[in-house]
């Protein structure tokens, strides 16, 4: 499998244009892997994890069309993971040509939200409704933690994240090709319920991919702190979750505490992991 992030940034970008700090003055000044947006990954070239509001900007940017996409994991529906605009835009309607039939997994709560926000474009029917699918050129799938499923040759099995209930947020863990990766933002510390889950379904990671919102050195119970990070990859050491030479890499990576990029990869070098950065590929 490869994987490009499209985007490695919190839900308020980095630099956050509206910011005058330090870091964000200092990612101004660097630019380059220092500007961030907000998170997204694709892949191979058919499965993009969130339909974020900068993914059209990525995919030019960073070279990563998103004309073969016939998959999407949605982590959640805040704003920062999910643009409903996107259906609309891929959509024959908007003058597509060649998009594959989207198929789009979340949970009942993400769903129901996009539905909600949808629901003006979609009247007088529902975003459920097969007229709209027909329209959207869309097929949705909803999906709860514990539960695996086949998509293609991809093995998903969802779990419960530690963020906002309201929307049931998931995390996941992609096989394929005998490799396996685990993508796991928005959280904060993981669920119990979540740790048994990759015993249960006996996965051992190739790389983990994690929340990394709040920089060194500052607190926060609401995501990942890099401290806890820390100790999350200790924990996944320690209970046998890593292949020999995993890779773990940090991303949601907010302007609070979080240096710029070359400064968080030598704190994280420290630490045996690695900053993800927009554009990179693994
Ligand atoms: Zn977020
Ligand atoms: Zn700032
Ligand atoms: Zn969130």
């Amino acid at each position: 499998m490869n994987l490009t992030f499209l985007g490695t940034a919190a839900a308020n970008a980095y630099p956050e244009a509206f910011c005058s700090c330090e870091n964000c003055q200092q990612a101004r000044k660097l630019g380059g892997r220092n500007l961030r947006k907000r998170s997204a990954a694709l892949i191979n070239d058919d499965l993009l994890i969130d339909l974020g509001p900068d993914v059209m900007t990525a995919a030019a940017m960073h070279n990563s069309p998103l004309t073969q996409v016939r998959y999407c994991l949605q982590t959640h529906a805040h704003a920062d993971h999910l643009d409903t605009s996107h259906f609309l835009s891929r959509s024959p309607g908007y003058g597509v040509v060649g998009a594959p039939r989207l198929q789009f997994y979340a949970s009942a709560g993400t769903l129901r939200m996009a539905a909600q926000l949808l629901a003006r474009d979609c009247e007088p029917h529902s975003f459920f409704d097969p007229e709209i699918s027909e329209r959207l050129n869309l097929e949705i799938h909803q999906i709860k933690a514990s539960q695996q499923f086949m998509m293609g040759q991809y093995r998903v099995t969802a779990f419960t994240a530690n963020h906002d209930s309201f929307v049931e947020s998931l995390l996941y863990a992609i096989e394929s090709d005998g490799q396996s990766i685990f993508y796991g933002t928005d959280t904060a510390e993981l669920p119990e319920e979540t740790w048994q889950g990759f015993h249960q379904h006996k996965l051992c990671f190739d790389v983990v991919i994690l929340d990394h919102t709040y920089g060194p050195d500052k607190s926060g119970d609401d995501h990942l702190t890099a401290e806890k990070f820390i100790e999350h990859i200790a924990r996944m050491s320690e209970e046998k979750l890593l292949k020999e030479n995993a890779r773990i890499l940090a991303t949601h990576i907010s302007h609070d505490a979080n240096p710029v990029h070359a400064e968080l990869v030598e704190f994280a070098a420290r630490h045996g992991y690695e900053v993800g950065y927009d554009g990179m590929t693994l």
